[in-house]
């Protein structure tokens, strides 16, 4: 099994050459459990940020308890997840591989093109 193009569960939502941001998608439908990730090729470095949303464990503690750790310790401990079939989770990590690439390329040739301006 190999991650498959258009890939089941990925979204691309952005794409400016250097830049490339993707849309994890849970399984479950539930879109607060989706990561959001940026791959980005910067001066030096590739840098790949992934986004979700967090919650609060409520389904093991009360809420009394999530507003007296708040009070008391100024923070509260989030959880997240996201559900992937293996085909999703091969085309997560396909995606990442590509991505990476693909920046790192262009960004190459860019900086080639400019110094060959300069
Ligand atoms: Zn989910």
């Amino acid at each position: 099994m190999n991650g498959q193009v258009p890939a089941e569960g990925i979204m691309k939502t952005g794409d400016w050459g250097d830049s490339k941001v993707y849309r994890i998608a849970c399984n479950c439908h539930d879109e607060s459990h989706n990561h959001n990730i940026w791959i980005e090729a910067d001066d030096h470095d590739i840098v790949v940020n992934i986004y979700t949303t967090g919650k609060t464990n409520w389904w093991s503690k009360t809420r009394w308890h999530h507003i007296w750790t708040l009070l008391t310790k100024g923070y509260i401990d989030t959880e997240s997840s996201v559900h992937l079939n293996k085909q999703q989770a091969l085309n997560y990590a396909e995606t990442l591989t590509t991505a990476i690439a693909d920046v790192e390329q262009f960004r190459k040739e860019y900086d080639a093109k400019r110094q060959s301006n300069s």
